[in-house]
């Protein structure tokens, strides 16, 4: 089975008067069906791992492969292309377009594959169905709460069935119960297949992957399996799950 991410001495180094090597030779493979999450203090380097592994930002040395792929030798329009068709992103912030309803904030998920619009829109239904916003596709964001935003959000970035769901603190701006529904659902979509990499400096968050990375000072610190927390079983509770 393909390596969905395949890292191998990446290193970032910001450069300046002052370089700062924010990512440090880190080595580490994932492969299809993980739930990881990616934890660290502030500045431990977990932003531009995941802009890194995003293929938002170039590594300064080091391969990076996606599904097999080494991206690093990618031109910059070979690797929107491959964002929009593989990578399916969840921010803190959300992200969303305001103005419009939820299902074509879904549907713009899949603007760049060339997906014609009637498809794009029967996808993005089910998309929503899969998050549990079925009753919800023409509302616009700021008529839903954080936690349904997310949710769109969430729906937005596996409409397209990427290799990788890349979770950027993604219950960093809910409270304690929301985040607990948002962990069981992409606990819930990890079950039923999708790659998930999230990065948190919560470690209760971080505890419902099924594996934790944990970075210091741009390196690899530990790199185990999880699971099993508190809010693991809470997040099993909720969706009636199994934990
Ligand atoms: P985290 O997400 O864990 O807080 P970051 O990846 O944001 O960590 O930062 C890692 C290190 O890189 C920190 O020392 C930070 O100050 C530095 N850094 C992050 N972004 C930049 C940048 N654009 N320019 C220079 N230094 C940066």
């Amino acid at each position: 089975m393909t390596d969905v991410l395949e890292l191998s001495e990446i290193t970032k180094v910001y450069p300046g008067s002052r370089p700062v090597t924010a990512i440090d030779r880190v080595s580490l493979k994932v492969t299809p069906g993980e739930f990881v999450a990616i934890i660290g203090p502030s500045g431990s380097g977990k932003s531009t791992l995941l802009n890194v592994i995003g293929t938002l930002d170039r590594p300064t040395s080091g391969v990076l492969r996606i599904e097999g792929n080494d991206v690093t030798t990618f031109s910059d329009r070979a690797l929107t292309g491959l964002r929009a068709a593989r990578i399916g992103f969840v921010f803190q912030q959300f992200h969303l377009l305001e103005m419009i309803p939820a299902i074509d904030n879904v549907a713009a998920g899949l603007l760049y594959e060339g997906v014609p619009r009637k498809r794009r829109r029967m996808l993005a239904a089910d998309a929503l169905d899969r998050v549990g916003l079925a009753h919800r596709t023409m509302q616009i964001p700021g008529k839903l709460s954080g936690g349904e935003r997310q949710r769109v959000a969430i729906a937005r970035a596996i409409v397209g069935d990427p290799a990788i769901v890349l979770a950027d603190e993604p219950t960093g701006n809910l409270d304690t119960h929301t985040t607990g529904e948002i962990l069981a659902l992409l606990a819930t979509l990890n079950r039923q297949g999708a790659t998930v990499v999230m990065i948190t400096h919560d470690p209760e968050v971080a505890a419902v992957a099924s594996r934790v990375i944990s970075l210091r000072d741009g390196a690899v610190e530990y790199d185990r399996v999880a699971g099993g927390s508190t809010l693991h079983r809470a997040a099993a509770a909720i969706t009636g799950g199994a934990s």
